[in-house]
């Protein structure tokens, strides 16, 4: 067999610009990310209801989605003339519920379009982005902090569920999350979700061809053309 060549894609990151709890500017995600190697970096900056009512009140919907992009066009900026595509995700949530959603193939002018898509419900949130071609993938659905008392893991209103979450600081119990993916015969997926330095270049899958779109990503995933990037977790405990 001739050896493959392998294309790394991070399907959960954040940006310092972006996401409240990010400590990485987007300008060092890419530079993390194109040392590490990876083919294309999925930008998942936080989307949820207490960053318009709570962290951020009062402002217009079109400066909220300016906050919203700042750190996928930094990135993509930085990205600009390198091997690294840099593509749009969002990790949302809804008003309803603890659980998080990566969200695959919205596009800036659909972050305009459609405002406020976290006061949906879980289900309706899910339903939307269907109609509009975005891929679902439940985040850590069983990390130690929330999502075990707030168990919505409904196998038909994802796409995919992140199986390997590469955090190193927190549990995340990812062999349950694939035990889950096994028993309802759901895409399984993997992510660093990094927000620190030391959390980049964790987790991802790995396409035989390279990822220049969302479109093509989300392709990619529902034929499950890839294998899962999982980093021994001798950074957890
Ligand atoms: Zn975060
Ligand atoms: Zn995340």
């Amino acid at each position: 067999m001739e050896p493959q060549n392998i294309y790394k894609v991070e399907l959960h990151a954040h940006t310092d610009e972006t996401s409240l709890c990010g400590h990485v500017p987007a300008a060092g995600q890419v530079e993390l990310y194109l040392k590490g190697g990876y083919q294309c970096l999925v930008l998942t900056d936080h989307y949820f209801p207490d960053f318009f009512t709570k962290f951020y009140p009062g402002k217009s919907w079109d400066e909220y989605a300016d906050m919203l992009l700042a750190g996928y066009r930094a990135a993509k900026k930085a990205a600009e003339g390198t091997a690294l595509t840099v593509l749009l995700g969002f990790e949302l949530r809804s008003y309803e519920g603890m659980e998080d959603f990566l969200c695959y193939g919205m596009t800036e002018e659909d972050v305009y379009r459609y405002p406020m898509i976290c006061q949906k419900s879980v289900k309706d949130m899910c339903d939307f982005a269907h109609e509009k071609g975005w891929l679902i993938n439940q985040a850590h659905p069983y990390r130690d902090d929330y999502a075990q008392l707030h168990p919505v893991k409904d196998p038909t209103l994802i796409d995919a569920v992140e199986v390997y979450n590469g955090t190193p600081y927190v549990h995340n119990h990812n062999e349950l999350a694939l035990e889950w993916a096994r028993k309802h015969h759901v895409p399984a997926l993997s992510g660093s979700d990094a927000h620190r330095d030391y959390g980049a270049c964790r987790g991802g899958i790995a396409f035989p061809y390279p990822i220049y779109s969302s479109q093509a990503l989300i392709e990619g995933i529902k034929k499950q053309d890839y294998t899962l990037l999982r980093t021994q977790d001798e950074m957890q405990y």
